[in-house]
């Protein structure tokens, strides 16, 4: 008897547009991951989306505040941010910059918008780090727009790639093997298609920048997805989807999932309370050098 080969696509399991927060001294950001509608997306702890105005009087932002077991992945879309950490390590990540620092053991820094005309926009990313490593030294990737690739398919598509090998070849500057994360934004014309293969074996999730876009197949129950949310997908080996009338941009990001045990309390992430205990101790004792 034939029976019809079972879809690999991957689709929206979870679509959530995520809830405000206010974090730093006063900063208002949309967390869409790490909060109680998705917990996590493993490896992929916390994504806030912010978009912070210039005021000359007052600049708000992100001061000195401390990180453990994991990374912080910070991608501008428009302004800048200066940072500073106890390790030493300062300096001005640019609009179309990406910043990936490996907290490790732990670091205490301050990122500050410094913008005052326009509008400081991006995204922060908490990529955890496997229990083995946690207590690593920190360390950052750091790049200029000019130094993530840009990948043209035609006239309708193209993609940024921040970390990772599109299908298509391109790699991104950014390296972790522990949880071999991919990271790609993807800016589509009107109506354009895209085919993006996704290893089965990755955690994946779309955060729709502007735009909208459709997924494949005759399921009703998939609507398509819409401006400022984002749509954990289900397993499978392909990513198809095609823009919709006002065009698409997109984060596509996946990982291979850790599946230790999280423990976590503000710029914490460890496998166990105690370890968090012990964190926030080194902090009070300002053991936190990087
Ligand atoms: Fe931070």
């Amino acid at each position: 008897m034939f029976e019809a080969p079972k879809t690999n696509y991957r689709v929206p399991r979870t679509v959530s547009s995520g809830q405000d927060e206010t974090e730093g001294d006063g900063v208002q950001v949309r967390r869409l991951i790490g909060v109680p509608a998705l917990d996590m997306v493993d490896p992929f702890l916390l994504l806030d989306v912010f978009s912070v105005t210039g005021n000359q009087d007052r600049q708000t932002g992100f001061p000195s505040h401390p990180h453990r077991g994991f990374e912080t992945a910070t991608y501008l879309l428009a302004g800048q941010v200066r940072h500073e950490d106890s390790a030493g390590h300062s300096g001005l990540l640019k609009a179309g910059g990406v910043q990936w620092m490996t907290a490790g053991r732990g670091i205490v820094h301050s990122e500050m918008p410094e913008d005052s005309n326009g509008p400081v926009a991006g995204f922060q990313l908490w990529v955890n780090l496997p229990k083995s490593h946690k207590m690593t030294h920190a360390s950052y990737q750091e790049f200029d727009a000019n130094e993530i690739p840009l990948e043209r398919r035609g006239a309708q598509v193209t993609v940024k790639v921040i970390a990772g090998t599109t299908g298509r070849g391109t790699t991104g500057p950014v390296r972790q093997p522990l949880t071999e994360p991919r990271y790609f934004d993807f800016q589509l014309g009107a109506g354009a298609a895209v085919v993006e293969p996704i290893p089965d074996h990755h955690n994946a999730f779309i955060y729709m920048i502007d735009g909208a876009i459709e997924f494949p197949g005759d399921d009703l129950s998939i609507h398509p997805l819409a401006k400022e949310t984002v749509a954990v997908l289900s397993n499978g080996t392909e990513l198809r989807v095609s823009a919709g009338t006002d065009g698409a941009r997109f984060l596509l990001v996946s990982g291979r999932p850790l599946r230790e045990a999280v423990a976590r309390s503000g710029g914490f992430v460890m496998n166990t309370l105690t370890e968090v205990q012990a964190a926030q101790e080194d902090f009070r004792l300002g053991r936190l050098t990087g």
